[in-house]
């Protein structure tokens, strides 16, 4: 099998051997993906020409219904893309869940914002500013859609999730996308978009894939374009730098890697519900989708005091995960991605041990629940202990996409916010106290170095989203190191394909503009 690209209207093959994309589980080749000879910049072109005037034709309202209608034909698939994200990312029921459901949920949530904004193909901001002392001149700000193509480069390990947040907020926007998506799981995003082209869920040119390549879609990219990137720290900072986008000057948002946290309130002792929601939430991170989130919590920032229970709590517990084929259903972690990933893996875990203890895991493992250890890109689920987390670098720099976390004891609340920024800007920090004092605190004193806090306490109990969960209501992305890009948060990630413009003139001739504009603060 190798996978087709969907441009310009046609479903084209690559002309070269292309890349293997495999079985994680096995090591098996499963196809190829391959873009040589798919011409990009006519996807490019196709979408600013053909799909977006059939967009901007159309009324928030319509876009909602067309995200509807993509989420109608996704559902009717949904059994077969299960096994393709069994098969293709060594994924559990529920780490497939997270990634097929998560997108087709994020549609639904856009096509009610869709729906909420009505008729209408113009945003206005509430409010008017007067700008002459006789009331006569003023000004009011609009939001129009671009007049570009949306560029999607996406990681691999959300091939649902990652193509349709995207697709959704910039298809509302009235901008029209062109998805690539990783090569190692391309196969799951490119099957989706061929269920909704076959199910006539959009208009032409308003969507498209091309599996494989790249290169030559960033080179085309023009002025009213966006690029969209989530990916490695390393990508992210090639492509901004990439010379067509300095000249190009589109759009563009990045959303990276990040060395998050979460954080033990002082409270929170080894008897609490709070230690033990933690312990849970920790838990979780070294076993769903074997730890590849790019939210996921990889530095546990704990009382000095409570390190040594925390450590051995976790590691209580990952002691009973089993780690093998995610067919078996008694399998709670699966493979990475590839041996590629298991072995960058592998070489990050080596790295933090200079400054580290392994505690847990720390390799391959020995056994597996249906697979052969080796052949499988298995990676045990591993804990770490920093004792000096203030004098480490590593600790705070490097992310070992996998089921690996660092537990490192703080002194002190101001400590405990020192070491969470020490991460350079991440995308999420979870906080468990019970202490409002803490949470202010806290929260705050981290928040400009993260896009998104989780508090939980008693009140919130087990009713939380989770810490490596992104939620299409609330903001995604992170400053600094995890890109300095912003995502979804409802209306507010419409600003990447929409234009702000201040309009001036008479207070009547404003509000006639705004007869035919939805008020709406992004
Ligand atoms: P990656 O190696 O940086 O690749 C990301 C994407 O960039 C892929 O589609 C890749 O295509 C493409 N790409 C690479 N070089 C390119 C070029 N020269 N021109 C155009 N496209 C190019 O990242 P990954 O290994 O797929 O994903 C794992 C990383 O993503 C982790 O570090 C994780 O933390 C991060 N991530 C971040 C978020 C977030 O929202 N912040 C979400 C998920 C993952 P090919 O696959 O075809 O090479």
């Amino acid at each position: 099998m190798k996978l087709k690209s969907y441009v310009a209207g046609k479903w084209v093959e690559g002309t070269g051997d292309g890349r293997p994309f495999i079985d994680p589980t096995t090591g098996e080749e499963l196809g190829r993906v391959d873009a040589t000879g798919v011409d990009g910049a006519a996807a490019l072109e196709h979408a600013r020409t053909v799909g977006g005037p059939a967009l901007a034709a159309l009324s928030f309202a319509e876009r909602g219904a067309i995200l509807r209608a993509i989420a109608d034909a996704l559902t009717a698939n949904r059994d077969a893309y299960g096994e393709i994200a069994r098969k293709n990312s060594g994924n559990t029921v529920r780490d497939a869940a997270i990634d097929i459901d998560g997108g087709i949920a994020t549609l639904k949530v856009y096509a009610r914002l869709g729906q909420s904004l009505g008729d209408a193909k113009v945003l206005v901001e509430p409010g008017e500013d007067v700008l002459a002392r006789s009331g006569n001149f003023a000004a009011r700000h609009f939001w129009t859609s671009r007049k570009g193509a949306a560029l999607q480069i996406n990681a691999f390990n959300f091939p649902s999730w990652g193509l349709w947040e995207k697709v959704a907020v910039a298809l509302l926007a009235g901008s029209p996308s062109v998805a690539k998506p990783a090569s190692a799981t391309a196969w799951l995003s490119r099957q989706m978009v061929a269920d909704v082209i076959a199910a006539g869920a959009v208009p032409e040119g308003a969507l498209q894939i091309v599996c494989g390549g790249g290169k030559d879609l960033v080179a085309a990219l023009q002025p009213m374009d966006s690029l969209a990137f989530t990916g490695s720290a390393a990508t992210g900072e090639m492509l901004r730098s990439d010379p067509a986008v300095l000249r190009a000057a589109p759009r563009v948002t990045v959303e990276a890697d990040s060395i998050n946290a979460t954080v033990l309130g002082p409270d929170a002792g080894p008897d609490s519900d709070v230690f033990a929601l933690a312990v849970r939430e920790v838990v979780s991170a070294l076993s769903v989708k074997a730890g590849q989130l790019c939210t996921n919590i990889r530095r546990v920032l704990v009382p000095a005091e409570h390190a040594d229970a925390f450590r051995d709590a976790v590691a209580a517990k990952l002691a009973g995960l089993t780690v093998g084929n995610p067919a078996d259903e008694s399998v709670r972690v699966g493979p990475l991605v590839d041996l590629d990933q298991r072995q960058t893996a592998l070489e990050g875990i080596a790295a933090l041990s200079a400054e580290a203890t392994v505690v847990a895991g720390g390799g391959i493992p020995d056994q597996v629940v249906g697979a052969d250890p080796q052949a499988g890109a298995f990676l045990a689920p591993t804990l770490l202990s920093c004792a000096d987390p203030t004098d480490g670098r590593a600790v705070h720099e490097i992310e070992v996409f996998g089921p690996c976390a660092t537990v490192m004891p703080y002194h002190g609340v101001d400590q405990a916010v020192a070491l969470a920024a020490h991460g350079g800007g991440s995308l999420a920090l979870s906080l468990f106290t019970g202490d409002r004092a803490v949470q202010r605190d806290v929260a705050l004193g981290v928040a400009p170095f993260h896009g998104r806090v989780m508090m939980v306490d008693p009140e919130v109990g087990k009713d939380h989203t989770g810490h490596g969960i992104v939620m299409p209501q609330c903001v995604h992305g992170g400053p600094g190191r995890a890109g300095g890009g912003e995502e979804l948060g409802g209306l507010r990630g419409l600003r990447l394909h929409m234009q702000r413009t201040a309009v001036q003139g008479a207070p009547a001739a404003l509000a006639a503009l705004a007869d035919d504009a939805t008020e709406a603060t992004l």
